[in-house]
């Protein structure tokens, strides 16, 4: 290393920009080299989506509910912060879920994992799709692979394989719940890989899904215990718990909070549009001679990077990790380079009613943990979580938690609407669909606008290319989180990982 403190700032508070700061922390303690790490984050609190709010005894989710278990770098995180006794698993009374169909609620087949049937005999008996395309499904068995390397999106490539019935009916309200999106325009590469390379290797993605099922056994090996029987899992006073634990940890981190960087200035540029009398010591330094004068007398390194935030205050900086929403993003790189890549990514806006009942009143037993809504029924909820059924530890034990979802693709207006409107709404939806008439004890409505990246077709190829320019115009600046590669939690810990390592090596090199 250079013996001089590199300075890095990170733009956004969110689980990626947090658990960018943690590992960059560790690795450069590892190395022994030292850093500063400031982050700048917009709100006036740290956590990004994640937003738990703790009311009357309830836990409640206004952001992300929970993560897939079975993606090792947010356990590895949880592990590494102390936080395993925390982890909290769903209930194992309620796995039953539910998908509404002609109005009616039918329990999801059992065998099914991401909307693809991997078990025959319960598929083939419900009675959610028709005997066309049941028959249809199956034909994935015999259906030549396609060829090729391009990418397309999932909706055309589950119509290719299993029929437009599975994909409309089952695949789609299952999938699009995590992305709010639309099937046939979100990128298959992007989202759901492995239904690809289930079809390359096995020629189906019905056996592929079968024998990733069974290998998927295998890797639980790995897990801790309270991650083996359950899908999901959160913490049990609720997912911020694990950015209060970064929080903590990351005391040595400087913050700028509720503050936005406005924009970047590569300081090279700017001093060779200043003046010589600047310009003359920085082309000694490019010469290789010592550099004199100003620099001299400066203990750290002549930055890269200045970074003006909305404060007015300037940071110096040798790199940037850059976690914002694609779209502020590319406000901030556009100025030096194409960031057409990022600003083809839509968002879309999604909002989630919260109602609380009494039990004693509701006049309703939950079995399962709650039902996704199709698009092709014309609701305004797209799923609802029967959250305390699901999550025991979400509600006190005489109450109700349920937790309805509203926004998707194409279907976006009633995000916007005032509370009451919105209320009504839900309410009317639950009702005609579960039948439930209880007055909720209180409603918590959280909207959330352009919060959900929607991955086009070509998007890893796009980022590739993205990231190669990036390289050369914006030098130690590394773009990353969830409008990159994966949205769910775990995956923006591993992004963030990974941000903490090149940083490193880009300074280095
Ligand atoms: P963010 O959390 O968006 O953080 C980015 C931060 O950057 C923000 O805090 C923002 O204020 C800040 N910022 C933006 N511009 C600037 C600027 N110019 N200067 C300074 N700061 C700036 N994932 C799951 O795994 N499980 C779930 O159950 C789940 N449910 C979800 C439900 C909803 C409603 C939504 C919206 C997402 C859900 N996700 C879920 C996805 C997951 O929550 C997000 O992908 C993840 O939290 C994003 O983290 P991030 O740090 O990349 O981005």
């Amino acid at each position: 290393s250079t013996g001089h403190t590199d300075r890095i700032v990170i733009i956004g508070g969110g689980i990626s920009g947090l658990s960018s700061a943690f590992y960059l922390m560790r690795q450069a303690q590892e190395q022994g080299r030292p850093i500063k790490v400031t982050i700048v984050e917009a709100a006036d609190s740290l956590g990004g989506k994640i937003n738990t709010l703790r009311r009357d005894g309830f836990v409640i989710e206004k952001g992300p509910d929970s993560f897939l278990a079975r993606k090792l770098p947010i356990i590895e995180l949880t592990r590494e912060l102390g936080l395993e006794n925390e982890l909290a698993a769903t209930n194992p009374a309620a796995k039953k879920t539910y998908i509404l169909n002609r109005g009616k609620l039918h329990p999801m087949p059992p065998g099914l994992v991401l909307g693809i049937p991997t078990e025959i005999m319960p598929f083939a008996k419900s009675n959610l799709l028709s005997v066309k395309g049941k028959l249809r499904a199956l034909l994935d068995f015999v259906l030549p692979k396609r060829l090729g390397t391009d990418d397309e999106s999932i909706g055309g490539f589950l119509e290719r394989r299993v029929g437009t019935e599975v994909m409309e009916r089952v695949a789609e309200p299952l999938l699009a719940g995590i992305y709010a999106g639309e099937l046939r325009k979100l990128s298959l590469r992007a989202t759901f890989p492995q239904f690809r390379e289930a079809e390359l290797k096995h020629g189906s993605l019905i056996r592929g899904m079968r024998a990733n099922r069974k290998a998927g056994t295998a890797a639980q090996s790995r897990m801790p215990a309270v991650a083996k029987n359950s899908v999901f899992l959160t913490y049990r006073n609720g997912l911020s718990t694990l950015v209060d634990a970064l929080d903590k940890t990351l005391a040595d981190v400087d913050r700028r909070m509720g503050t936005k960087v406005k924009a970047i200035y590569r300081v090279e540029e700017a001093v060779e549009r200043i003046s010589g009398v600047i310009a003359q010591p920085q082309a000694e330094a490019q010469a290789g001679k010592k550099p004199g004068g100003i620099a001299d007398m400066q203990p750290e390194a002549t930055p890269r990077y200045m970074i003006e935030l909305d404060s007015g205050e300037q940071l110096a900086a040798e790199a940037i990790i850059m976690t914002a929403p694609a779209f502020s993003a590319a406000e901030l790189i556009s100025p030096h380079m194409d960031a057409s890549e990022l600003e083809a990514i839509r968002y879309v806006s999604v909002a989630n009613v919260v109602l609380a009942f009494d039990k004693a009143t509701f006049g309703l037993e939950f079995d399962g943990s709650g039902f996704v809504v199709p698009r092709t029924e014309g609701r305004h909820i797209t799923a609802c979580t029967w959250t305390s059924a699901k999550w025991l530890h979400s509600s006190p034990g005489d109450k109700v938690l349920l937790r309805c979802y509203v926004g998707r693709s194409g279907d976006e207006e009633s995000v916007s609407l005032p509370d009451e409107q919105l209320k009504a709404l839900v309410c009317k939806d639950i009702e005609e669909i579960m039948g439930i008439t209880a007055e909720p004890l209180f409603v918590e409505i959280t909207r959330l606008h352009r919060s959900m990246p929607q991955y086009p077709v070509g998007h890893v190829e796009n980022m590739a290319r993205l990231r190669q320019r990036a390289a050369e115009k914006l030098p130690c600046v590394w773009i990353t989180g969830a409008a990159f590669d994966g949205v769910g939690l775990p995956d923006c810990v591993r992004q963030g990982k990974e941000a903490a390592k090149q940083t490193l090596h880009n300074l280095t090199y």
